[in-house]
């Protein structure tokens, strides 16, 4: 786990909510995290970062299996797939461009966004090869890992919003990494807007899940006085909630995490009823330099 919280951060540079205020008093039970991104091997030498958030520079230095091997200007660091166009889901892209060989695997629509965008040129097309994954379909990475992209109920990047686009669901832009090595399956889903029996379905065989942990309850931001949007307008199931992740995902054989944690979700905090109730439920939150293997 390279970041655990949602865009942002935690705590978030402009926010003086609770929350904030202890992550940035140093509170032992309110540890900072940064914005959310995952890295996965096959093989435990090359790695596939899952998300390239604005914070991906600290991450790499704060993760010893991402280091160059010493006296080479290499990384382990072999691929990056994208699973959303937001601002925190393709920042980080712009710190791999030191001439390194990558392979960005994402959708369609995420490329066009990066070719549409001209500061993305600077990632070199001679050295970073795009590969276009097709959604639902199983991809040799050729690196040790096969990939699908599961498409998610969501919505088009903020900046990408319009009146009609935001109320359209089937416009969904969103999506998660299915990786799959030796048998073990791990699914990355850093937003999902709704728990539909079809999306469970989609997440039932793995081992390990990372999922949305945006907002613990669908007004929380609005109550909050932090925003005026529910979680579901930003495109987020709840964690809590006769719909949200607690109860549609409790019969999930896998390991369940939760990263892309806003700022204002008390389950950040160890010492919160939030916790307590996510960790009774057989759930982890995310936290960033957090390690498993499947
Ligand atoms: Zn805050």
């Amino acid at each position: 786990m390279l970041g655990a919280a949602a865009g942002g951060g935690f705590p978030q540079w402009n926010c003086g909510c609770k929350n904030c205020v202890r992550a940035r008093s140093g509170d032992p039970a309110a540890r900072p995290r940064t914005q959310a991104s995952v890295a996965v091997s096959g093989d435990g030498a090359r790695w596939l970062i899952v998300g390239a958030s604005p914070d991906l520079r600290q991450q790499i230095l704060a993760n010893d299996v991402l280091a160059p091997p010493a006296g080479t200007r290499d990384s382990p660091i072999v691929g990056v797939v994208l699973v959303s166009a937001d601002v925190d889901g393709i920042a980080g892209l712009l710190v791999l461009r030191e001439q390194h060989r990558f392979r960005l695997f994402a959708p369609g629509a995420i490329l066009k966004v990066l070719s549409e965008n001209g500061i993305f040129a600077s990632l070199d097309a001679a050295l970073v090869d795009r590969v276009e994954i097709a959604p639902g379909v199983a991809t040799d990475t050729g690196l040790g890992v096969m990939l699908t992209l599961l498409s998610m109920p969501g919505k088009v990047p903020l900046y990408q919003e319009t009146e009609r686009s935001a109320a359209r669901a089937d416009e969904a832009a969103t999506y998660a990494a299915r990786l799959e090595s030796g048998g073990k399956i791990c699914i990355v889903a850093p937003a999902c807007a709704d728990l539909t029996d079809a999306v469970v379905g989609q997440l039932a065989d793995a081992d390990v899940l990372f999922f949305d942990g945006t907002l613990f309850y669908d007004k929380e931001m609005i109550d909050a006085g932090l925003g005026w949007k529910t979680g579901r307008r930003m495109g987020h199931v709840s964690v809590s909630g006769a719909d949200g992740a607690l109860a549609r995902l409790a019969g999930l054989q896998a390991r369940k995490i939760f990263f892309h944690i806003n700022n204002s979700n008390e389950m950040l905090l160890d010492d919160s009823a939030a916790r307590r109730e996510v960790e009774a439920a057989g759930f982890e939150v995310g936290y960033d330099g957090m390690r498993m293997r499947a």
